[in-house]
């Protein structure tokens, strides 16, 4: 990752439109229009997230309740796509599937008109730009071998802040300024909230913040409250945080096959980290070591540590809404317990 320090971020040359480009309908050229206008699908071809995106924006008719120009969204969506670096995992489509899983959470029966048009275009947004320009390696991998990104943000949440601040460099060309209709307090309003909610992706965080969600939860409840009421920023910030933290680690909540193919992509992002690591004499991090069993340790540690425990307490804000999610994620544990108990005995029947 080349970086000149005080320069955050050289924007690819992609594509622009102007006000006299044809804008197409999806905002893609698709051969599949009828699909793409029904399904959320990643049917584009190259452009999986500028599809999903566009079709959200359309969705939810924030083009037209924030003023922003369609060319103007294409040009940041292109560049946006454009900015997310080809790695096996935290690549386009990941942006893109975590932007479409905000939108549907956003839509969970419990939550459904507790947040106002302007929190739902921060969370979207956020969702969409929020590992833009990931490396494939981690944060403690960029601390310990010493990244310009780990120096410039003095090792606190390096990836996270990188990414959001690539977000807003692409807001400043005036050709991709979605947001030049707001005014500069509506601007500032926004952009405190996309700030706090891609920062909350870092796992460093995640205790807290779950934490501080159960704590409100808990305390909504001794309030005899049957719908969710929040009042001050920080209440509305953290259900925020929690949901873009929920749509980050939904992979685990999907059908086996969908699931099956995101934990390929991640470890083969992580068996490369542990090359490098390798190769330049570090001890090489648990979940990066080539090893039959280390995907399945690997997934059944982190459902039981960190995605469990957050989604059940989102199953209980929206209940009875994820009962299918929760379920399909106990099927997803139950089947690694079941191949690493297979890969084990095999390993004891061969010794
Ligand atoms: P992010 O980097 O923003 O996508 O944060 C989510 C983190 O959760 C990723 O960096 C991964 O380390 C981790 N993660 C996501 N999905 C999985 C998975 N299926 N198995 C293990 N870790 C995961
Ligand atoms: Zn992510």
């Amino acid at each position: 990752m080349r970086l000149i320090m005080a320069q955050i971020y050289n924007v690819p040359t992609t594509k622009t439109f102007s006000e006299e480009t044809p804008i197409p309908e999806l905002g893609v050229e698709t051969p599949q229009p009828e699909e793409l206008r029904v399904e959320l699908n990643p049917i584009s071809g190259e452009r999986p997230l500028t599809a999903i995106t566009y079709r959200i924006f359309q969705e939810r008719d924030l083009i037209r309740t924030f003023s922003i120009e369609p060319h103007k969204l294409l040009s940041y969506l292109f560049a946006l796509e454009d900015s997310y670096q080809q790695v096996p995992y935290h690549n386009k489509l990941h942006g893109a599937d975590v932007c479409q899983s905000m939108h549907v959470l956003l839509n969970s029966s419990g939550i459904k008109d507790v947040f106002n048009e302007f929190e739902i275009l921060a969370a979207i947004f956020a969702a969409v730009v929020h590992d833009v320009h990931h490396s494939g390696l981690t944060n403690p991998f960029l601390i310990k071998t010493k990244n310009d990104l780990a120096i410039l943000y003095n090792n606190e949440s390096v990836l996270e802040n990188h990414h959001v601040a690539v977000a807003f460099k692409l807001l400043q060309a005036d050709e991709r300024n979605i947001f030049s209709n707001l005014s500069a307090e509506q601007m500032e309003t926004l952009r405190k909230r996309v700030v706090d909610m891609v920062l909350a992706t870092d796992m460093a965080k995640h205790k807290t913040l779950l934490a501080d969600f159960q704590n409100l939860l808990e305390a909504k409840k001794m309030s005899g409250n049957d719908y969710l009421t929040l009042e001050s920023y920080d209440d509305r910030i953290l259900v925020l945080k929690n949901l873009i933290h929920c749509a980050d680690l939904s992979n685990m909540t999907k059908p086996l096959d969908t699931y099956s193919k995101w934990i390929d992509r991640l470890m083969v992002e992580f068996w490369k980290q542990g090359d490098a690591e390798r190769d330049l004499g570090l001890d090489i991090s648990p979940m990066c070591v080539r090893s039959p069993t280390t995907k399945d340790k690997h997934q059944i540690g982190f459902i039981n540590s960190f995605v469990h425990p957050l989604w059940e307490t989102w199953g209980s804000l929206v209940y009875p809404d994820a009962n299918t999610i929760l379920e399909t994620l106990a099927q997803n544990r139950e089947w690694h317990e079941a191949s690493l108990a297979a890969l084990t005995s095999s390993t004891t029947d061969n010794s």
